[in-house]
């Protein structure tokens, strides 16, 4: 991590260690990601069955709980660092089970920080324990990347809301025992109006649909029809008419634990490639012996590398109170991009096996994909770049 002492105008630490207890704590991961998730990747993989025992061994080993305030079963103060070390180290054994700790950061933290006490309560120690998920509901059939579009309304009535829409594309819906809804005020227009609600799925009015991808099948995909749904006062969770400024802080957060979890699955091909390498013959001499083959795994290393101290920068930034939108948003355009052609040139250097269904790469550049699209797709992370560097005139 580097340090930089303003006052003395020189560098007083210039380190990118972690601390003893994170490279324990990392240890104790990639034991539990080798021995216990990967050996059953493409099993569960192939399942839309959340496994919800590996969640669990996740919650025991205090994974869910890093960053969240004690009262509630976690670790204490944010810290986002741990928390994307746990993502990436779990996911090179399982890149799906990994979306546990992005889940974290990006959801509990936001119900432990601004849900009213009694909700905040009910939800984030079942959470942290790991018996229940609660999904995040922004997109709706007429408004993804532009979120501001968004239709769904929350209507005000006696004691609370109700609320009608309908939203699409959300992970773990399937699995989740609750969201956070995004819905605006009756007559209000672009991001001003639109509140955050705690939305239960087995209040009256929700009817949930799953959706095939082409990967992430565990993470239970799909939509929610919201018919009159009604939520108490108390279930609006942050500001009234806030609820992007929310959200997008949390963003912030799962962007670089995205790109941390595409990396750890990049990894994971990446080591078992280099192993193939070695032992594959062809033309008389293992295949590590030819350029056309090494010099892409040399590629895949570097490019990996750099993604992922990108990735640790942003969330050290998180840490530390720095400006970091920026740069998470260049977490989530480049990393998933760097990992998918990590896991392609993984997938080439074992010939049809890597193809194979019995093997984990196909599965995991399946998976990868996901994360090109959710959570923003690249162009939409190039625009906050952009903006942050040219002000307005590139938000276009
Ligand atoms: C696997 C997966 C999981 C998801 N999980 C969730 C979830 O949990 N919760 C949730 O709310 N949503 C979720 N989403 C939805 C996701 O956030 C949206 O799909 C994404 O934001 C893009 O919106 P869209 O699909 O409506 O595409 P559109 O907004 O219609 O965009 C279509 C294309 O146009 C491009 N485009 C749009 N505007 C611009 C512009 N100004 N400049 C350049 N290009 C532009 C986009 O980059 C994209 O390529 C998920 C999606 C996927 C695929």
């Amino acid at each position: 991590m580097i340090i930089w002492s303003g006052q003395s105008k020189e560098y007083a630490v210039l380190s990118f260690a972690f601390s003893p207890e994170q490279r324990d704590f990392r240890a104790e991961l990639e034991r539990f990601a080798v021995t216990e998730l990967a050996p059953r990747y493409i099993e569960r993989a192939a399942s839309t069955d959340y496994p919800w025992d590996a969640h669990r061994q996740v919650a025991e080993l205090g994974v869910l709980g890093i960053g969240l305030p004690e009262r509630f079963g976690g670790s204490g103060d944010p810290d986002p660092v741990t928390l994307g070390l746990a993502t990436e180290t779990l996911a090179r054994g399982d890149i799906n089970v990994a979306s546990a700790p992005i889940y974290v950061g990006l959801v509990a933290a936001q119900i432990a920080e601004h849900a009213a006490p009694e909700v905040a309560n009910e939800w984030v120690p079942r959470m942290v324990a790991g018996e229940a998920i609660v999904a995040i509901a922004v997109t709706e059939p007429g408004a993804g990347s532009d979120v501001s579009g968004l239709a769904t309304v929350a209507r005000p009535v006696d004691g609370g809301l109700r609320i009608s829409g309908e939203k699409v594309a959300i992970s773990h819906v399937m699995n989740a025992s609750a969201a956070l809804v995004y819905a605006r005020a009756p007559e209000s227009a672009g991001h001003a109006g639109v509140s955050c609600y705690l939305v239960p799925f087995d209040a009256d009015g929700v009817t949930r649909t799953h959706t095939l991808g082409m990967g992430a099948l565990p993470l239970g995909w799909g939509g929610v029809h919201l018919d009159d749904v009604f939520v108490p006062s108390d279930h609006r969770v942050g500001e009234d008419g806030r609820g992007f400024a929310g959200a997008m802080a949390h963003f912030d957060f799962s962007r670089p634990a995205i790109g941390l979890a595409c990396l750890g699955a990049a990894e994971a091909s990446l080591d078992e490639a280099v192993e193939w390498a070695k032992q594959r013959e062809a033309f008389g001499r293992p295949i590590a012996a030819y350029q056309g083959v090494s010099f892409p795994l040399a590629e895949s290393a570097t490019l990996i590398e750099a993604a992922r101290w990108l990735c640790y920068r942003s969330l050290w930034a998180r840490e530390s109170g720095e400006r970091h939108t920026q740069y998470a948003a260049m977490c989530k355009w480049w990393p998933p991009q760097v990992a998918k052609d990590a896991i392609e040139a993984a997938l080439v250097t074992h010939g049809n096996l890597g193809y194979s269904t019995e093997m984990p790469l196909q599965q995991r550049y399946r998976d990868v994909m996901s994360y090109l699209i959710g959570d923003g797709t690249a162009a939409i992370q190039k625009r906050i770049i952009a903006t942050a560097m040219l002000g307005k005139v590139a938000a276009t």
